[in-house]
């Protein structure tokens, strides 16, 4: 009798009973069907070597047989199915006596899909060894003891790893830790990181010989719940290097750039405080004296401005090249520009016998500018035109749309026009060309400053010339929708009542020259004067002035010093400073207005908006009294 709880219809393994005498199967279950291919009635009585067709001994019958029926459990192999593929079967052989005849129950069980996931999962390990092994960071995962799980080879060579004794993280921590710059605070992390699973972050961590790692650190989750944490170690040592590296390298060119900003704020100052006294009194002699001594003023007046205006060229192109130059672009008005220009050319022009043609533009022409620089720019292209022209010449000033959408102010002369190959040396600075050199006045440097100028204002210059013809040059900048006019210049009331002016200046000239002007210009206005900053402190806390002038270089502080200490007195806080000085970059007047000085004068001095300035601020203060008396 076969064992029927062997042959059981519902058992998933295949069962075949085989006689071992006569190697006929004698009993085979349903499930041998599906692995074997053989309906059940068909096996039976079927020589167990016509099953044997794989490339294995599938059934083991050569070795049973061999072996004198010996029983075999659990092996695995591969099994060809009659329909050709491959099934992975786990078998095992028993005897089974039966009425004094032994039997074989040879079972057979299906393995093929754990085997696939077996497979599937040995290539992911071997993916996974890969990709860690791949980084060229250090990765260690270990679980929520501590207990280490996985760690790639990088690891062990960026920390003293010991491969002896326990694996956990703290065990491996231990001889890491003593590399480090600051033991106590990775110690506290590390203990922060085991307490929390959750935690994801990422610190920096500086080690005794000066490499720089970068530790992060993330959970480890399974379906969503923390089963242990991930270190992954990057040396950022080369990084940190090139920072340091760069940061040196910008505050040496800060430095580098702070001593050219100096040296033009200083130079300034030493220029024009000479040529304060020199254009100062050059004007008053020319308004108050007769005959020859006004024209000899008139003369050192025009001298001077020439030297200012040079000073003031050679100042500007420092300060662009000194990346110092600071432009305050708004919508111009080309005509009203074009037309200033043309004005303030006029006398020249009319000395050399030249005439000047506008041909204003027939649409509202507006651009992208700075308009005191676009003037300058202007004013050097004409007076140029002008210079270089012939006698009886002519110049031409107009304009043009450009298909770019910028706007083209043309400057073209009847001069003798520019040689070819000098035409490349234009717009460098100090590059003069032709007999110009020795026959006109002049620096070599507009060109260069008007290119620059252009170039900040988004816009290009350029030429064309032709010998004895002439030359063509042009300015061209984005164009600007017309600005909002809306009147926004209050009339100064005239106070005739007298008021007090403190001037704290070091320079004697300058001093002088101030009260050369007051006395005549505002008989009104009693003038007082100090030396050092301390003696202008201790004058004006004595007399209250109604408005101090500061010079921004005094011998003991600088100006924006010296206003500091009188805001500190409650008699000094609330009077009104104007900053004086021959420094003329607008960082250093932005910086004294936000300090909160009233109004910053220029020196040489403009006397006529000197006088502009300080009776504006005078009567600001009169009606902030008055407004709260
Ligand atoms: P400056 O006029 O002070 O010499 P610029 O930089 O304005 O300096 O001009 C550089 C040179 O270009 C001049 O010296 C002159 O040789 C030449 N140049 C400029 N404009 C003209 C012009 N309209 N016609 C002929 N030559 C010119």
């Amino acid at each position: 009798m076969i064992p029927t709880h062997l042959l059981s219809d519902f058992c998933a393994t295949a069962i075949l009973v085989v006689d071992p005498t006569t190697e006929t199967i004698v009993a085979a279950n349903p499930a041998c069907e599906s692995l074997l291919g053989y309906r059940q009635s068909q096996l039976i009585g079927m020589p167990i070597s016509t099953i044997e067709v794989g490339l294995q001994d599938v059934f083991f019958w050569e070795d049973v047989r061999s072996a004198g029926a010996q029983e075999i459990s659990q092996v695995e192999s591969e099994y060809r199915h009659q329909n050709g593929h491959f099934v992975y079967v786990n078998k095992t052989v028993r005897l089974v006596k039966q009425d004094a005849q032994t039997l074989c129950v040879i079972s057979a069980h299906d393995i093929s899909a754990s085997k696939r996931l077996e497979d599937e999962s040995a290539r992911t390990s071997a993916l996974l060894a890969a990709t860690l092994e791949s980084t060229i960071d250090g990765i260690l995962v270990t679980n929520l003891d501590g207990h280490i799980i996985n760690y790639n080879h990088r690891m062990t060579t960026m920390w003293p790893w010991r491969h002896e004794g326990e694996q956990t993280f703290h065990h491996q921590l231990a001889d890491f830790k003593d590399l480090l710059e600051d033991r106590a605070s990775f110690e506290r992390w590390v203990t922060a990181l085991f307490h929390d699973p959750y935690i994801d972050e990422q610190k920096t961590f500086t080690l005794r010989d000066g490499k720089v790692f970068e530790v992060s650190s993330c959970p480890l989750q399974y379906r969503d719940a923390p089963i242990g944490r991930l270190f992954c170690i990057h040396d950022i040592s080369a990084l940190k290097a090139s920072e340091a590296a760069l940061r040196e390298a910008r505050d040496q060119a800060q430095q580098a750039n702070k001593a050219k900003s100096d040296f033009l704020a200083h130079m300034s100052h030493e220029l024009r405080t000479p040529l304060n006294a020199i254009l100062g009194f050059a004007q008053v002699i020319e308004a108050d004296g007769q005959g020859d001594n006004q024209i000899l003023g008139g003369y050192i007046h025009k001298a001077g401005q020439h030297l200012l205006d040079l000073i003031n060229e050679v100042l500007d192109l420092a300060s662009i090249e000194a990346g110092k130059l600071a432009l305050r672009l708004e919508s111009v008005d080309v005509s009203a520009c074009i037309h200033d220009c043309v004005e303030l050319t006029q006398v020249l022009a009319k000395e050399k016998g030249i005439a000047l043609h506008l041909s204003p533009p027939t649409i509202p022409c507006f651009i992208w500018a700075d308009a005191r620089r676009l003037k300058q720019m202007l004013l050097n292209l004409i007076s140029n035109a002008i210079k270089y022209n012939r006698a009886d010449g002519s110049v031409s000033i107009s304009t043009q749309r450009v298909p770019n959408g910028s706007w083209r102010i043309k400057v073209e002369d009847t001069g003798l026009g520019i040689a070819e190959a000098d035409q490349q040396r234009l717009f460098t600075a100090f590059n003069r060309v032709g007999n110009s050199q020795t026959s006109v006045e002049g620096t070599g440097i507009g060109l260069a400053f008007t290119k620059k100028l252009a170039q900040m204002m988004q816009g290009t210059v350029g030429m064309s010339s032709e010998l004895a013809v002439g030359s063509c040059f042009w300015i061209e900048l984005p164009a600007a929708v017309a600005p909002d006019l809306s009147p926004n210049i209050v009339p100064i009331a005239q106070d005739e009542s007298s008021r007090t002016v403190l001037y704290i200046e070091d320079d004697l000239l300058s001093q002088k020259l101030m009260q050369n002007i007051l006395a005549k210009q505002r008989p009104n206005y009693h003038f007082f004067t100090a030396q050092t900053g301390q003696e202008g402190i201790a004058l004006a806390m004595q007399i209250a002035p109604d408005l101090i002038l500061l010079d921004q270089q005094l011998p003991d502080a600088t100006g924006s010093m010296i206003f500091e200490q009188l805001q500190q007195h409650e008699r000094t806080r609330h009077t009104p400073c104007i900053a004086l000085s021959g420094n003329t970059l607008p960082e250093q007047i932005n910086d004294a207005l936000r300090l909160g000085f009233s109004a910053y004068l220029s020196k040489p001095l403009q006397i006529s908006q000197a006088l502009l300035t300080i009776d504006q601020i005078i009567s600001q203060k009169r009606d902030a009294i008055y407004s709260k008396v």
